[in-house]
């Protein structure tokens, strides 16, 4: 049972979750160690980003926290962050250097993290949770731009590739993977998926978008899917409607990417919310 909270309550919530992602959060390898990653607690899978403030492999870290009003923190780890967790008897505690802030509980582990598909590739390598709704698959775990020295400077998509894929067993993702993951974590109670991941050579990610949703169509018998495919800005705009044919109900193109000018107003955009 989550406690109900007011909005200022909630609008605190949102500032403490943007500046633990901004300045960083720090667990002891004693903390860490008493997280049950085989069956309680979520583990980050760096399948795609890897948004920690540092490339930490030394354990497995967990991918967020809930406050007692059931709000989610993403776990950002940097070993000299002013905000720390630590355990107090049974609890988890939650501190801004030696200010308390609240007790937190590690976000649960999904069923199907633990399950594999028919060739026997963990379910949690191919999809991740991204609440209690969604799932995210990055089906390719490197850009192509960079073979263009193209890639954008803030993304470390091709890093993470090569910090983590060996790790954590990452790699590209069949379409009846990603079926037979998207028909488990539906049968627990996740409803929508977005299909994301880097450039792949010569752009050919409309067939295997497509090839996706037709697999996953047939082997969960969902017309509607809740599908989102995360794509490119398409140079002929007719491809969207290929994608919403083969059964996606969106698309998400990051706009900063479409264009170098867009990146700029982008930039701008942002820096003036920030300040006003
Ligand atoms: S296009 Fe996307 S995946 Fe590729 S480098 Fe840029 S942000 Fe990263």
């Amino acid at each position: 049972m989550s406690k109900a909270i007011t909005r200022d309550e909630l609008f605190n919530e949102i500032e403490l979750s943007e500046r633990i992602r901004n300045e960083g959060l720090y667990i002891s390898p004693e903390v860490l160690a008493t997280l049950d990653f085989e069956k309680e607690t979520q583990e980050q899978i760096r399948a795609c980003f890897d948004n920690n403030h540092e490339t930490y492999t030394l354990s497995k870290l967990p991918t967020a926290v809930r406050l007692p009003s059931n709000y989610r923190i993403g776990v950002v780890y940097k070993h000299n962050a002013p905000y720390h967790i630590e355990k107090e008897d049974d609890a988890y505690v939650l501190y801004h250097e030696k200010e308390l802030i609240d007790e937190v509980t590690f976000i649960e582990k999904p069923k199907y993290f633990n399950e594999k598909t028919s060739d026997g590739v963990k379910m949690n390598t191919i999809a991740q949770e991204v609440g209690k709704t969604k799932i995210t698959v990055a089906y390719s775990n490197e850009c192509a731009l960079k073979d263009k020295g193209l890639d954008c400077k803030f993304c470390n998509i091709n890093a993470t590739k090569n910090n983590f894929a060996d790790l954590q067993g990452i790699s590209w993702k069949t379409a009846k993977q990603i079926a037979e993951t998207t028909k488990e974590a539906y049968k627990e109670g996740y409803q929508r998926i977005t299909i994301t991941g880097g450039f792949i050579p010569e752009r050919r990610e409309v067939e295997y978008y497509i090839d996706v949703a037709e697999a996953i169509r047939d082997l969960t018998g969902l017309d509607d899917f809740g599908g989102t495919a995360c794509i490119g800005a398409p140079a002929d705009l007719e491809v969207i409607d290929k994608y919403k044919e083969a059964g996606y109900s969106a698309i998400s193109s990051n706009m900063e990417i479409w264009d170098a000018n867009i990146f700029i107003v982008s930039v701008i955009n942002i820096f003036s919310l920030h300040v006003t």
